[in-house]
């Protein structure tokens, strides 16, 4: 039996939640071992899309962090979940098939996870295909706005930094620091990159709920990513939550790397407000770090808990 649901077959029992009352019952005491025992992290990247590390080196680090469930989701590829798996494998570290995709709400981008994935699901491919060439022509678009401000040779310079993985601004953005035009990712964001700038090209991202009906079509599980990442207005968030919720949209990140507690309070409040109205149970949460690299504390592997009494992702993988 693959390891995944070896690690599955442990922590899941129908009707109990997180962490029950101990008491004399040994089943239960064994269930709160292994609840105890979870260290989830299901958001990160590796050289696949925009994180330096490989698979096996990032695989690595999170056995050495403690996480013992890990969820590789790089951006709108795939293609480094066959050398994770053989990581994991070798680290006893359980996978989770999964991926982000870039996507929209209206006119907003938006994150949604596809958490325990058949990889090879036609609809998945599909997914895969097209954002593939949406990146390929926005890569395309962003090197002509740079080179036009006199930055030569960014597109040949963010392949390569891309190496076989997909592009991504974040490409450009070390480039522009390798080239010395600024001093780090966050200030190319900043003045080229960012929303406004320059280089800010729009893309036409499938829509939520396409993403969504992907997601579900390949057997997966659609997870919110980083909410509070988005700028929005608690009407706007709320909003955002109901329209996912509608759409099959399983679960959300209550944590995505460390967060203000107070924050994550309300986000967990508005998720059971949304879960009233539409008269349903709440959604289930996830959580991961959002790891690219090192040094990123904030964001490292395995850096964030999941509270008590909320459903946990977890309870519907291996299904
Ligand atoms: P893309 O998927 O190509 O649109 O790039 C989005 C990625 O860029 C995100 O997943 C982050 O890893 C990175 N990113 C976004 N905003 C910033 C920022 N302000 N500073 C540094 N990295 C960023
Ligand atoms: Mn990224
Ligand atoms: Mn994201
Ligand atoms: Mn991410």
């Amino acid at each position: 039996m693959p390891l995944r649901q070896q690690h599955l077959r442990v922590v899941q029992k129908p009707g109990v939640t997180t962490r029950p009352n101990l008491s004399e019952n040994p089943e239960l005491k064994a269930l709160s071992a292994a609840e105890e025992a979870i260290c989830a992290d299901l958001h990160c990247h590796s050289t696949a899309s925009d994180g330096i590390l490989s698979p096996t080196a990032l695989v690595s680090r999170a056995k050495s962090r403690g996480v013992t469930l890990l969820a590789l989701t790089d951006h709108d590829t795939v293609g480094g979940l066959p050398e994770a798996a053989a990581a994991c494998r070798r680290q006893g570290v359980a996978l989770v098939p999964a991926i982000e995709f870039s996507s929209r709400w209206g006119k907003r981008p938006v994150h949604i996870v596809g958490l325990d994935i058949d990889p090879n699901s036609p609809a998945l491919r599909e997914g895969i295909a097209l954002r593939e060439r949406l990146r390929r022509e926005r890569a395309e678009r962003i090197a002509t706005r740079l080179e036009k401000r006199g930055f030569e040779g960014a597109l040949k310079g963010a392949r390569a930094l891309a190496g076989d993985g997909v592009i991504g601004r974040p490409h450009f953005a070390r480039w522009l620091v390798q080239q010395g035009y600024v001093e780090d990712s966050g200030r190319a964001f900043k003045r080229y990159l960012g929303a406004g700038k320059v280089a800010d090209v729009k893309v036409e991202w499938p829509q939520l709920s396409e993403t969504v009906a992907c997601i579900r079509a390949a057997n997966g599980v659609a997870v919110l990513a980083h909410p509070l990442k988005y700028n929005l207005s608690r009407t706007q968030l709320r909003s955002l939550l109901r329209d996912f919720a509608m759409a099959g949209g399983e679960a959300i990140e209550l944590l995505c790397g460390r967060q203000n507690p107070v924050q994550t309070r309300e986000l967990r409040q508005l998720m059971e407000a949304v879960a009233a109205e539409l008269a349903r149970p709440p959604l289930h949460c996830s959580l991961g770090s959002d790891f690219h690299q090192p040094e990123q504390p904030w964001r490292e592997l395995g850096c964030v808990r999941l509270p008590e009494g909320v459903q946990p992702v977890w309870a519907l993988l291996g299904r």
